[in-house]
């Protein structure tokens, strides 16, 4: 069994500084209870593999291609899934339908299953070993339906009024005959698969956003920015450890079996891999959209997470390259490189007649420091940040004089859709990849390029 050692909460101190730091104008996604890299360290960063052609990422010039779209929708769709064996999706929309599209001989996906459903259903769990498909609803209730080998009917097999609000995850753990739902009223239930009966639940101080199941642990989001990490052990629920980093809601959860490493997406713009099987309590920031991260899918074979967010921007990332942890931000009164005080400090400004300068921040060192002695702008792909970040003038000043140390080859093959990612699923055998946009629109993507391209390191 794996082990982890997540420290739980977030420290008093850590949260004054979080919200001193959000009063003077910045905020930092703190890692709580990781050991942080206390001043830059650029022989760390020198073992990280040199390349040359740094337009290229890691992976190469690979990219999505669209295969198929499927139009028709008329309202939202909440969540997709992609069947591995046929070629199917199921959809569950805002306008009460769940629906299984199939590709017909004409290579045009068509409705073989169209159940319309009291409320909107919000999400979905298939289960190909039983042919069992899960329905979340918006008002609570859970239903189970048994789909028909040919894939044109399904036929509801039990309800249940699990929660009191809208289900926003789901699961089933098919060796240990249990169902899984977690809802915006901020409960986790879960069900015997063979007699229905609830045979356990743990409460949430916030909404659950998001979960996924690998028992006997059970990962959950929250609107908070928090995931809660449960062991199940004989259906009743132990907390291991809540992980708080995020400054907004999460908003997807991803879970990479082989790795143990479990990546949250969140409307704090941000990705956290969180190296659960590393035991050391080490977490990694993958930092490339300009927007809320609304889905989440990893590649646990072929080493990629794809991403997606609200303005249509879709990421594939390289997980098999070595990554350096985020330093945590320094707190000063006065910049730590020009020493002039900052617009608090209202004592240092009037004994030197100064005018206080606002605070910032390296992103790779972590010292605080005024807008002058900051005043540089790159990527750094190793601590995951794909875009331009703001550097001290000491870091840009290290990355000039040894560019060999310091290989800014994207990590992450970013990828334009055009229209806000509302749901996503990969299916990693098929290398297919399908989306549903804010258009309503159904895209199904062959990604297998993009998962066999050869990885940035491949040495480790
Ligand atoms: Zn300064
Ligand atoms: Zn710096």
């Amino acid at each position: 069994m794996q082990k982890i050692q997540f420290l739980t909460g977030i420290s008093a101190e850590k949260q004054q500084k979080l919200q001193k730091n959000c009063f003077r104008g910045e905020t930092q996604n703190t890692i709580s209870g990781y050991a942080p890299l206390n001043d830059f360290q650029p022989e760390m960063a020198a073992i990280i593999n040199q390349r040359v052609d740094q337009g290229e990422s890691s992976m190469g010039g690979a990219k999505p291609t669209l295969l198929h779209k499927i139009a028709g929708h008329v309202a939202r769709i909440n969540d997709v899934i992609l069947l591995s064996k046929d070629e199917g999706v199921w959809t569950a929309s805002d306008d009460r339908s769940v629906r299984l599209y199939l590709k017909r001989d004409n290579d045009q996906f068509w409705p073989s299953i169209h159940h319309f459903m009291p409320v909107a259903p919000t999400c979905l769990f298939y289960s190909e070993e039983t042919y069992k498909l899960l329905v979340g609803l918006i008002n609570g209730n859970v239903y189970e339906f048994n789909v028909a080998d040919d894939f044109n009917s399904m036929t509801e097999s039990r309800k249940w009024t699990c929660h009191a609000g809208p289900i926003s995850g789901l699961g089933f753990a098919l060796s240990s005959e249990l169902i899984f739902s977690c809802s915006r009223d901020k409960s986790i239930v879960w069900h015997c698969s063979e007699n229905s009966n609830k045979v356990g639940s743990y409460l949430l101080e916030n909404s659950c956003t998001a979960m996924v199941i690998d028992l006997p642990f059970v990962f959950v989001g929250d609107h908070g920015g928090h995931v809660t990490v449960l062991r199940i052990i004989d259906n009743q629920p132990n907390l291991v450890s809540k992980l708080s980093a995020h400054t907004n809601s999460i908003t997807s959860l991803t879970w990479d079996g082989n790795k143990k490493v479990l990546y949250s997406g969140s409307s704090d713009h941000l990705i956290i891999m969180w190296d659960i099987g590393g035991g050391k309590g080490e977490a990694y920031e993958l930092n490339g959209h300009n927007g809320k991260v609304t889905t989440l899918c990893a590649a646990p074979a072929a080493k990629r997470l794809f991403s997606a967010d609200e303005h249509g921007k879709l990421m594939c990332w390289d997980m098999d390259v070595r990554r350096v942890e985020t330093p945590e931000w320094k707190t000063s009164d006065c910049c730590q490189k020009c020493n002039q005080p900052f617009f608090w400090n209202l004592q240092a400004m009037w004994q030197r007649k100064v005018v206080g300068l606002r605070q910032h921040h390296c992103r790779t060192c972590g010292s605080a420091v005024c807008g002058s002695c900051c005043d540089n702008w790159t990527t750094y792909p190793p601590m995951g940040y794909e875009t331009k970040v703001r550097i001290c003038n000491d870091c840009a000043g290290r990355m000039k004089e040894n560019p060999g140390n310091f290989d800014l080859t994207p990590l992450a093959i970013p990828h334009e859709i055009r229209t806000g990612i509302t749901a996503m699923h990969l299916q990693e055998t098929l290398g297919l990849l399908v989306t549903s946009g804010q258009n309503r629109v159904v895209m199904i993507w062959d990604v297998r390029s993009v998962c066999s391209a050869p990885s940035g390191s491949g040495s480790h």
